[in-house]
Formats: structure tokens, sequence, C-alpha cells
């Protein structure tokens, strides 16, 4: 499982998927990306390896855009199959999640008494909902009204179409780290991912999240207050 973002000037599929498959040794049962371009979001997922997800691609169009989020899923609720693969969210906010969300029936059947449907029966899905629900114009503040509902564990790579230039994350309990480039920015599971493109990167530590465009990173702790950082520098190859 795995997770890869990208904001930058590039191409951003390809970047995705080769940062996925940099993650392909921590395991996986399906794979997925998002792209957002001209206030869209694209998705192409497809259960079994990242080439299923490259000939699907190549079947039917590369989504085109230079911001998107990619997934390695290790299926822990709801078989492995296309439907439950990562991304999940809607025409407004799509996800990617890492990790399990131990309450995720009690919230799920909330959310259904409001009126939402559900797709997937993956953990995952109740966040994307979620955050659609709690959406107020405020991405930051929302994603910490939707943390604050969440039991269990995340790394999650955010996109809201109303920020087309913008990708959220944030974590508890699973790995994430911010890759710092040119003209672009980046998330990732692990350092390989990143590392053709830059060596320096951010520890996003519990519940911090992370607001990246292009050329500009911000990280916020619980309180949408800033926290000054220690930028790292990865010295070793791969
Ligand atoms: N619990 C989520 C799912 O089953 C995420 C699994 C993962 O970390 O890949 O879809």
């Amino acid at each position: 499982c795995g997770i890869v973002g990208y904001v930058g000037t590039k191409a951003a599929a390809g970047v995705l998927v080769e940062g996925l498959e940099k993650l392909e040794y921590r395991g996986y049962d399906s794979a997925g990306i998002a792209v957002m371009e001209d206030h869209k979001i694209n998705v192409v997922k497809a259960k079994g390896r990242l080439k299923n997800l490259e000939q699907k691609m190549e079947h039917h169009g590369t989504p085109f855009g230079s911001i998107g989020i990619g997934h390695t899923r290790w299926a822990t609720h709801g078989e492995p199959s296309d439907v439950n693969s990562h991304p999940h969210g809607n025409e407004r906010v799509t996800i990617v999640h890492n990790g399990i969300i131990e309450n995720y029936v009690q919230l799920k059947e909330k959310m259904i008494a409001k009126g939402y449907e559900f797709l997937s029966e993956t953990d995952t899905e109740v966040i994307a909902v979620l955050l659609d629900y709690y959406y107020d114009g405020n991405p930051v503040e929302t994603i910490i009204r939707v943390i604050d509902n969440l039991k269990g564990s995340y790394a999650l790579g955010i996109m809201f179409v109303d920020t087309p230039d913008t990708l959220y994350a944030v974590r508890k309990d699973s790995p994430l780290i911010v890759g710092v480039g040119e003209d672009e920015n980046f998330i990732a599971s692990d350092i390989p991912a990143i590392l053709k493109y830059t060596r320096s990167y951010y520890l996003l530590e519990e519940n911090e999240i992370a607001v990246l465009q292009r050329n500009h990173v911000t990280i916020v702790d619980h309180d949408n207050e800033p926290v000054v950082k220690e930028l790292f520098t990865a010295t070793w190859d791969i």
C-alpha cells in the first residue's frame, strides 16, 4: 500500500505511476490515480498490478493535468476490485487513503441516514463522504473537522475541485512525507517514490496538515496554526 501525490508542471499521471512503482515493495492488490484539470477530477483505477492500470490508460486515455494523487491498495475492508480501488470521492473532492478507519460502520450509517449513497465496500469511502458533507469552502478547516470524527489510522492525499492548484495531505499512524522540488511538490508514503525529482522532504507529524502548491508548501497543526518544519535531505541512492 502506498500513496503518491504531485503538483507541478509535468503531466501528473506519469509521475504518479512511476512513484507507485517505487512503492511496489510495500505490497498491493490494486492501484489507481486521480488527476485534476479545469475543475474536473479524472479517475482511473484497476484491480491487480500497476500494469493493469497502465493498460487501462492506454485503452481509455491517460488523464491529463499537472496535479494528482495515486494509490496502491492493500485491501482491509472490501475485496480487491475496480470499484473498491482508490481514489474515492465525487466530482467535488477525491482522496487516496492508506490505513484503517475503525469506526467506519457507524460513520457510514450516519451518512446514509443523511442521504449519501456509497459506491464501494471500503472504510475509506466514508472519509470522502465526510469531506463532502463538512466542506464549507475552507479545505483545511474541513479536513480538521473530518479527522476529528475518525478513529483509526490514515495517510490521506486529498484534492478539492474548488482549489484546482492545491493538494492536501494529513496522516496519523500511517507514514507520509512531503517532498519539496523546484516548481513541483510531492507527497509520498516513502522517499524512493520522489527521489528521481528531489531529495528534500518534510516529515509530516501526527495530524499535521500539508497544503501543497506548485511553488509553495505550508504545514499547519490541528489548530490550523503554521508549523515551522525542518527540511531534511535524503543522502542515499536507490
Ligand atoms: N482500508 C483501506 C481499504 O481497504 C485502505 C487500505 C490500504 O491501506 O491500502 O481500502
